[in-house]
């Protein structure tokens, strides 16, 4: 069972999530937990603070501690606050020396972000711990820099797998053994030397993930907070429904067009073993939410969702010579490759090639460097819009409804072919959220779908 910042928000949260432990506690739980909402953020806006020389950082610290210390004074009583106050001072002692070396040396590293940001859930495991065994619950939290063993990729680490599966036989099980909840740090690893790392943000999923696969559980549950993976974003369709079950594919096409609810990566060590993931809602629990497995459902070929994301910039270089002509898109390529800048949608024709970049850091640079291929033209405030399902390469007819039900709206691109899960279209930033309901509606609302 994992649970992210927001299930642990505020003692009262920290509490329920306890709850939820105990009742399910007739099967073997492992608990994975991010940390308290927002305190990740909070821990790097210091580091930053410091890096540019502003006092800041010492509220940033302040604010750690006050944060958690209200957690934990709402949470436990009288003397048993004592070793969670004394394991937060120890904390924030760490994180002020942190903070002071990135002050005095002006620099900050993305191995010193690592130690900077794992904070958070070193403090939040310890709370829950503790909640679960004021409730009655017998827990011991795990540190998963002792568990998680990564490499050197600071900032977005990989774990070994073999390393991992040892560590886990070493010092999980034995707690299971016990009776007891092994309640572990989220986010956080380390390396073979002992060195923190993280597995990039949002990367307690992921950490569910290794070790669900590694134990191996029966499965993996992310409880969040919304009901589940949505055929589309709440906020922007109200007539948004839950999905009940989706394959591994069509899940990391939808994480990675911002349903916000998974790190892409998440899943795949699971669902390689066969693992079925589940997403669950801490605030209402008896939803029967999402579950993501490798060949869910059934293969009626069908949209199943539709995403979105906005911020996208597209590139379009024409060269009315690259007509018969070959290498042209290995020379485009290798403009991004040497800005290390990630194309996501392309689309060509004889005589021009259109993609998109979601990163606009190097936009700059990359433009210039094209200019000696071809006429550039660059079109920002883009986004994405696809839909997501399976079989759509099986299904006649799907691309006209998409354009039928979005005939009023100026498409840029289209993406349709290059998987079996899903069509994509750019059009401008500010008519995303009129493409997403027109889709919506088409596919999903007014009984069809
Ligand atoms: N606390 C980390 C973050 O905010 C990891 C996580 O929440 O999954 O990115
Ligand atoms: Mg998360």
């Amino acid at each position: 069972m994992k649970f992210g910042g927001t299930s642990v928000g505020s003692a009262d949260r920290v509490r329920t999530v306890a709850d939820l432990v105990r009742a399910r506690r007739a099967r073997q739980v492992v608990v994975v937990v991010s940390a308290l909402g927002g305190i990740t953020d909070l821990l790097i806006r210091g580091a930053r603070l410091a890096l540019a020389r502003d006092a800041g950082w010492e509220g940033v610290a302040y604010e750690v501690l006050s944060r958690h210390h209200s957690t934990i004074a709402a949470l436990v009583e009288g003397r048993s606050q004592d070793p969670l106050l004394a394991h937060l001072d120890g904390l924030v002692t760490e994180l002020r020396s942190l903070y002071t070396g990135v002050y005095n040396l002006e620099e900050l590293t993305l191995r010193t972000i690592d130690a900077i940001a794992g904070i958070g859930e070193r403090a939040s495991c310890e709370i829950l711990a503790a909640a679960l065994e004021a409730g009655g619950t017998p827990a011991a939290a795990v540190d998963a820099r002792r568990v998680v063993v990564t490499d050197e990729s600071f900032g977005r680490a990989q774990p070994l797998m073999e390393e991992t599966g040892v560590r886990v036989r070493e010092r999980l099980l034995p707690i299971l053994d016990q009776g007891a909840v092994p309640v572990v740090t989220g986010f956080i690893g380390a390396t073979r030397t002992g060195v923190a790392t993280t597995l990039g943000r949002g990367g307690s999923d992921f950490t569910a993930s290794i070790l669900g696969a590694l134990l191996p559980a029966e499965e993996i549950q992310i409880w969040t907070d919304v009901d589940g993976m949505m055929t589309v974003d709440p906020r922007v369709v109200p007539g948004a429904r839950v999905i009940p079950e989706v394959s591994a594919a069509e899940a990391a096409e939808l994480a990675y067009f911002g349903a916000k609810v998974l790190h892409p990566a998440t899943i795949k060590p699971a669902v390689e073993r066969g693992i079925p993931v589940f997403i669950l809602n801490t605030l209402n629990p008896s939803a029967p939410g999402t579950r993501i497995a490798a060949g869910a459902g059934d293969d009626t070929p069908e949209p199943r969702a539709i995403a979105f994301k906005k911020g996208i910039t597209v590139i379009l270089i024409s060269q009315p010579r690259m007509l018969m002509a070959y290498g042209f898109l290995a020379r485009v390529f290798e403009v991004f490759d040497r800005h290390r800048t990630p194309v996501d949608l392309i689309a060509t024709s004889e005589v021009s090639v259109s993609l998109t970049v979601d990163d606009p850091e190097n936009i700059p640079a990359v433009q210039a460097d094209l200019a000696g291929l071809g006429e550039v033209q660059v079109l920002r405030r883009m986004a994405i819009v696809s839909v997501v399902g399976r079989g759509f390469l099986r299904r006649a007819g799907l691309a006209a409804r998409v354009f039928q039900s979005l005939r009023e709206v100026n498409v840029v691109m289209i993406s349709f072919g290059a998987s079996d899960v899903n069509v994509s279209l750019v059009v401008a930033e500010d008519e995303a959220e009129k493409a997403v309901r027109l889709l919506h509606r088409e596919f999903f609302e007014d009984g069809r779908g």
